[in-house]
């Protein structure tokens, strides 16, 4: 039996509405589980903690989840909650560079009846992952840019280092997709390489790295060529790979293509930790009506379980991960228990209850 501490940030907004539900969820998928068994540790964090104790992230929580096995996390940040220079409270970002998480992961699912504004061709479903690098690019400034006079300043940055690591874990994750019938094998690198030196630099960096793997198909495409490829033909691609602010744009893109933000997971991965939440923000606008969707951030505990389970060799772990996927994806096919974000009526406990009848009633 693997024991694994998975430290928790419920955070603000709508964060705690869905993040208790997807905690009690695998509490106890891991309390009938023969081989792994989770314990959560709740972490202050976030806007709300910042009102209250001053710190957005306090050392203390960086201390726990940089020892924890890993760390879920909902939202946070809040519109009128502000540092004194009047930029938004961001922690999850802070958790980013302090814990080198280079590789952001934005995986892209329509499976066949499920939700998108895309008109699906017959048979056709769509199955990709945007590898989003998360630690420089254009947030290298974030929160240190320049204004003078009429002059604006940010820059862009980009490392051999960095990249060499995160074009490893493409391919990596590539070959993995393709040894479980996921995927062709094939990463693509999105970038502007015809305009910025710094992309070109980029893309010599990923044609070095593609060389050292022969077995993954790697080509090339220019971000604004994606932008519009995404939506014509979003099946085509198997693994992306793109620096931030260009990932961060095309996440949110993958996000809408099936269905919207309330069903997109992500998680931020380094060598030696991982944080997984939704893509989406702590929805101030709904906060406390009970009618969040769930389904982000329980996708997102799917790839925790996923991630634990590849590093420690678990493979009922990845059942479990394959098991919640499941459940959501059978639940929106079947358009049952579905909340407003995403077309139905349902409050985000008949969505959860739903989702928790699918997992356990025949247990
Ligand atoms: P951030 O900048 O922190 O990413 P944001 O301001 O872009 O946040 P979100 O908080 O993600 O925005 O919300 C954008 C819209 O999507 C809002 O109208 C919000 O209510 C809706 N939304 C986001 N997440 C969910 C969810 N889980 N369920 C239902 N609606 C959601």
């Amino acid at each position: 039996m693997s024991a694994f501490k998975i430290a928790v940030f419920e955070g603000d907004g709508i964060g705690p509405e869905i993040m208790k539900p997807t905690v009690d969820l695998l509490r106890r998928m891991s309390s009938v589980a023969k081989t792994y068994d989770l314990t959560f540790e709740n972490l202050p964090g976030g806007a709300g903690c910042y009102t209250d104790m001053g710190e957005s992230l306090p050392k203390a929580s960086l201390a726990v989840a940089g020892a924890a096995d890993a760390i879920l996390l909902s939202a946070m940040g809040l519109p009128d909650i502000r540092y004194p220079d009047g930029t938004e409270i961001t922690p999850q970002i802070d958790l980013r560079m302090a814990f080198d998480l280079f590789a952001g992961i934005r995986p892209v699912r329509i499976p066949p009846g499920g939700l998108s504004p895309l008109k699906m061709p017959a048979g056709k479903s769509v199955d990709f992952v945007l590898v989003r690098e998360s630690t420089e690019g254009l947030f290298y400034t974030q929160g240190k840019g320049k204004v003078e006079h009429d002059e604006a300043r940010e820059t862009l940055r980009i490392t051999r280092g960095t990249s060499e690591k995160l074009f490893e874990f493409a391919f990596n994750l590539a070959t993995d997709r393709k040894a479980q019938g996921q995927g062709t094998g094939r990463v693509t690198c999105v970038d502007k390489a015809n305009v910025f030196r710094a992309f070109a630099f980029f893309r010599e960096i990923f044609d070095k790295t593609a060389g050292e793997h022969p077995a993954i198909e790697a080509d090339h495409a220019y971000v604004d060529a994606m932008a519009l490829w995404m939506v014509q033909r979003p099946w085509d691609f198997d693994v992306l790979v793109t620096e931030n602010m260009f990932g961060d744009i095309l996440s949110d893109l993958g996000a809408g293509l099936m269905g919207g933000l309330g069903v997109a997971p992500s998680a931020d991965i380094g060598q030696d930790h991982a944080v997984f939440q939704p893509c989406h923000g702590s929805a101030p606008d709904i906060a406390g009506l009970g009618v969040a969707n769930p389904f982000a951030m329980v996708l997102s505990a799917a790839m925790m379980l996923d991630w634990l389970g590849l590093r420690h060799n678990n493979t009922e772990m990845a059942k479990d991960a394959a098991r919640l996927r499941e459940a959501v994806d059978g639940q929106i096919i079947g358009r049952k228990a579905l909340t407003g974000d995403i077309g139905g009526t349902a409050r985000t406990d008949e969505a959860v209850a739903a989702l928790t009848d699918a997992l356990f009633a025949a247990a």
